[in-house]
């Protein structure tokens, strides 16, 4: 059968935000599994390893002073402070990921997220909401990887971050985790078909001649594929 179109398109970038504990980290696990078209960005952080955390995995894993030679070598493409430690984007190989077709998600805290706003607008921002703060509260306990202080700084800020959300185009309310997965993976499948984000379409020009011969009735003889 023939095609009408064929398509290129740029992957997108998307900036996935939330309170700590939210569940983002969980529902990106989770889309990774089902969406092959995604690239997840790995951030460079100043924090200590925690759990069972890998250096190159969850972060690069570096000390204050790597990461702030780092900055000044502008090697970010945003970074923020965030609980007394840095966190950062890596420029590394976004755009040749995008260039290829696929998504690149930064899961990034809401400053970080504001500042990719302002370079890039046409990005795409989702705000992982929970369902309550008694959940929220819940879940950052349950999760067992911070002191008891540090959590309670997470909580702090968890008020503020919501407040934020407005400054997002998609908030999704983190209750039913397997549905706020579908949820994600529906927005980055919606996008990429988006007319106004269609970098090159070739429409087959045999198309024409079999709409005219279905019109009057008549078969229409297959031809080689011409675009
Ligand atoms: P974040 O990355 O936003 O800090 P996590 O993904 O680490 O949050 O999730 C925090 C905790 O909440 C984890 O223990 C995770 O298993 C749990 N969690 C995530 N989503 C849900 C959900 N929909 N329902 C119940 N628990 C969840
Ligand atoms: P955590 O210590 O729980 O791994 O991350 C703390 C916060 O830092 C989370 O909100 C997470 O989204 C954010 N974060 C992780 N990587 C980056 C990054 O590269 N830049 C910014 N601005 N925030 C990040």
């Amino acid at each position: 059968m023939n095609q009408i179109m064929k398509t290129k398109t740029r992957g997108n970038l998307v900036v996935i935000s939330g309170p700590s504990g939210a569940g983002k980290g969980t529902i990106i696990d989770e889309l990774l599994k089902i969406n092959h078209q995604i690239h997840l960005s790995i951030s460079m952080t100043s924090r200590p390893i925690r759990g069972k955390e890998q250096n190159g995995k969850e972060y690069y894993f570096v000390t204050r002073e790597e990461f702030e030679q780092k900055i000044q070598e502008n090697e970010f493409l945003e970074y923020a402070e965030y609980s007394g430690n840095y966190y950062g984007t890596p420029r590394g190989k976004i755009n040749e990921y995008l260039n290829e077709g696929k998504d690149v998600i930064l899961e990034i805290e809401i400053q970080g997220a504001l500042k990719i706003k302002e370079k890039i607008p046409e990005a795409l921002f989702i705000f992982i909401m929970p369902p309550s703060m008694e959940e929220l509260k819940r879940r950052l306990k349950n999760r067992k990887t911070e002191t008891e202080e540090k959590m309670l700084i997470r909580f702090q800020r968890a008020y503020e971050e919501i407040n934020e959300v407005t400054k997002y185009n998609y908030v999704i309310l983190n209750d039913d985790l397997e549905e706020s997965v579908s949820k994600v993976n529906a927005i980055l499948l919606a996008e990429r078909c988006r007319v106004d984000r269609i970098e090159e379409m070739y429409v087959n020009s045999k198309e024409e001649a079999i709409h005219e011969a279905l019109m009057a009735n008549k078969e229409f003889v297959n031809q080689p594929k011409e675009y």
